[in-house]
């Protein structure tokens, strides 16, 4: 608890730099397919590229147009997808990428990094420099969980990132000012979260702390700073939300994951008080009638039993902390 508090306290620090509602934007240029991808304009300079196939390796990358260059939020699973994504914004923008924000260590969000041209400044937390430094770190962990089982996955190399920080950070510009605020020093989704407000806009990146349905990986993260990292979040009231899968949206697939997490976190820790025994307990929240109302149970891949079993583990967790059987 007194993590999850301290958590909620330097994430409510981050509210401060919210900006003011956003103004009317200009006309966007046309959206449409552009080779693998479709592009989607979600306010004046600032466009969401989406692999046209869902099933076809991709995913989402941001690009904001900005005084002094273009601004790219993640890179692409590998270096052949993130080629793609450079070949279509070269085309589209004829400006040089300046900044590449990558929202977390995992591969899926940061595998293209390196094929970004050297002149890049990549921009990532604390936790996604310590996390990629470290040899044992499994960069590729989330994304080899998705490939068919038994097929062969070889983790792309790992960029280090060039302008690192642990706290917010603002990127000036009179077009488009970007903050990269850093999900505190604990993992939520990830070793090394942050997300990209865009206060103009009110435009907000935020990886895989938010997906399109109740149905998250959650690997290697812990839900309850997970769901103070949400909040804080929803606290910034953003018009769009891009994460890393699926479309653009407002605020509530945000709020859905938030009450998955906190139902299943009232589910399990009603079973510990009734001595479901800890091995039976994910087929109890399972099986109660209410979870579909708070879990997306028909998703593929599905990571829902996942993330029952992260919340047992860090109930036992606080159970053993606090000596109780
Ligand atoms: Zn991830």
């Amino acid at each position: 608890m007194l993590q999850g508090t301290r958590r909620f306290f330097v994430l409510l620090s981050l509210l401060a730099v919210a900006g003011p509602a956003a103004s009317a934007p200009a006309a966007p240029p046309p959206d449409g397919e552009e080779g693998p991808y479709r592009v989607e304009t979600l306010a004046d300079g600032i466009h969401l590229f989406r692999p046209a196939d869902p099933a076809g390796g991709l995913s989402n990358s941001l690009v904001v147009e900005r005084e002094d260059g273009l601004l790219v939020v993640d890179a692409q699973p590998t270096p052949e997808a993130a080629r793609k994504l450079l070949e279509r914004i070269a085309l589209r923008f004829a400006r040089p990428i300046r900044f590449l924000v990558l929202t977390h260590p995992h591969a899926d969000a940061a595998g293209g990094a390196s094929a970004f041209p050297p002149s890049t400044l990549v921009v990532a937390s604390g936790g996604y420099r310590d996390a990629v430094a470290d040899d044992s770190y499994d960069f590729g962990a989330e994304a080899r969980v998705r490939t068919d089982s038994g097929a062969k996955f070889d983790a792309p190399p790992r960029a280090a990132p060039t302008l690192v920080s642990w706290t917010p950070l603002r990127l000036e510009d009179r077009r488009h000012g970007i903050d990269v605020l850093p999900v505190a020093k604990l993992p939520a989704h990830s070793a090394g979260d942050l997300v990209v407000w865009i206060p103009d806009a009110r435009v907000l990146a935020v990886g895989d702390l938010v997906w399109s349905s109740p149905n998250a990986y959650t690997g290697s993260g812990n839900v309850s700073n997970w769901i103070v990292a949400l909040n804080a979040m929803l606290e910034l009231k953003p018009a769009r939300v891009v994460p890393l899968r699926g479309p653009a949206a407002d605020a509530q697939p945000a709020r859905l994951l938030r009450e998955g997490f906190a139902w299943i976190r009232g589910q399990v820790e009603q079973a510990f008080v009734d001595a479901v025994p800890s091995g039976r307990i994910a087929d109890h929240v399972l099986e109660s009638p209410q979870s579909a109302k708070f879990l997306d149970l028909d998703a593929s891949p599905s990571w829902v039993r996942g993330m029952i079993e992260s919340v047992i583990a860090e109930t036992i967790e606080y159970r053993r902390k606090r000596g109780i059987d």
